[in-house]
């Protein structure tokens, strides 16, 4: 059975399919060259399971998507307080590359825009192994693969990278910048240049939304003060100039790349990534904020929409008699959103009921969200296919409408009728 939630995720590229405004970054040559209309989403719950759909293995370079990620390293290897002295928490309400440190402490604005990531990728240098390669093996560590590097776009960035070695100058200048400027802004370049996939990127933004230990591994990879930390930075800063917009319409921290890639944080639940090639004014993907607009209010991942439990939707699986058959029910509780019936679906998808008689009892459940009753409807629709029959017990009509996407009724009983019927 193929999961309703990637036919969801299907429904986010259909439906983004006529945008196609904006255009590729060039000054980075090698990015011109990448495939416009190439397109891809992907996420990952904070129990690791990961959903992709589009070009789901191309691979498009990190860019400043790297960025809260070196951060994280440097507060890791430094402490808050010491990376703090370097590095500002304000939004800049700037471009990304502008040519500007803060007038008042000398300091980068924060660590999004170019000035801050050039200045926490020195901090991470050390003398043993290169600020790049500790970045490669933690990409690697996030994304349980082998992350390298795209050689063709580093050397398109580094024989274009005039802007970003000035910046540097203006750092070492002020004396913010532990590194020569031209090897911080080589290895910041190598950084950025880092190949990755939806999928990688969805893992890296769950490690974050499990408070920093990734999902699968368990391994603790960032201090939960830490992740606290990069995450409020993001969603202040993440999105440049257009941080204000973006914090009020899609609601979650995230970070941006200008290869196309939004990489989101939705703490407690889930890791969510788009990739698009053409970019807004501001240097986002112009198809992937549409693409993410669309995810947070389908899926309800707005931060500041209170009461969105991160607990799963499935209480309990019990068997009983009815009518003198085995039966399985599935009790349901609280909200019924994306990221909490996930668990729900994967259950039936990788423990398939075996009895016939499948019940849904929604007693305890408060509300059910559009994406969650879309999904939930195909799922049953897959199981009514499948010959089992199924009863929802749903006292407070939670989900009047609800038939399988079929139009075929399903049946309705209440919590009376399911105790007469039982044996
Ligand atoms: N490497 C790019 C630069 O420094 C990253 C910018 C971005 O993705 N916004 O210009």
């Amino acid at each position: 059975m193929r999961s309703p939630i990637l036919d969801y995720l299907d429904t986010i590229i259909e439906q983004t399919e006529d945008i196609n405004s904006g255009a590729l970054a060039d000054y980075i040559p090698e990015l011109a060259a990448a495939d416009p209309e190439s397109v891809a989403v992907a996420l990952c719950t904070v129990n690791g399971t990961v959903y992709a759909s589009g070009d789901t293995d191309h691979r498009f370079s990190i860019q400043s998507m790297s960025k809260p990620f070196a951060y994280a390293l440097a507060i890791e290897d430094h402490g808050l307080e010491a990376v703090l002295e370097h590095i500002g928490v304000e939004p800049s309400g700037e471009a990304f590359n502008e040519l500007s440190l803060d007038p008042e402490t000398g300091k980068p604005r924060n660590p999004m825009i170019n000035a801050g990531a050039i200045a926490a990728h020195a901090l991470i240098a050390d003398d043993e192994v290169p600020a790049v390669d500790r970045m490669l093996g933690l990409f690697s560590q996030l994304a349980q693969r082998q992350v390298g590097i795209d050689e063709a776009v580093a050397s398109s960035e580094l024989a274009t990278g005039d802007r970003n070695l000035g910046l540097a100058y203006l750092l070492h200048a002020s004396g913010g910048l532990t590194q020569d400027p031209p090897a911080a802004v080589a290895g910041y370049i190598r950084q950025c240049a880092a190949s990755v996939t939806v999928r990688d990127l969805a893992l890296m933004a769950a490690t974050l939304a499990n408070a920093g230990t990734q999902p699968n591994t368990g391994e603790r990879v960032f201090s939960r003060k830490g992740t606290k930390h990069v995450l409020s930075v993001m969603a202040s800063c993440g999105m440049y100039d257009a941080a204000g917009d973006w914090l009020t319409t899609v609601g979650i921290p995230a970070k941006s790349g200008v290869a196309g890639g939004i990489m989101g944080v939705l703490p407690g639940q889930i890791g969510v990534a788009v990739f698009s090639p053409r970019l807004d004014p501001h240097g986002n993907s112009a198809r992937g904020v549409q693409m993410m607009q669309r995810l947070s209010e389908d899926l309800g991942l707005h931060l500041m929409e209170t009461g969105r439990p991160a607990r799963s939707s499935l209480r309990e699986i019990r068997t009983a008699t009815i009518e003198g058959q085995p039966a399985t029910i599935y009790v349901l509780q609280g909200d019924m959103v994306l990221s909490s019936i996930e668990s729900l679906v994967r259950e039936i998808i990788e423990n398939p009921p075996s009895t016939d008689i499948v019940i849904f009892d929604m007693t305890r459940v408060d509300e059910v969200l559009p994406v969650a009753r879309r999904t939930s409807s195909e799922t049953a629709t897959k199981l009514i296919d499948e010959g089992h029959r199924i009863i929802l017990i749903d006292p407070e009509n939670t989900v009047t409408d609800f038939q399988d996407s079929q139009g075929r009724p399903i049946t309705r009983w209440s919590t009376q009728q399911l105790e007469e019927n039982s044996d």
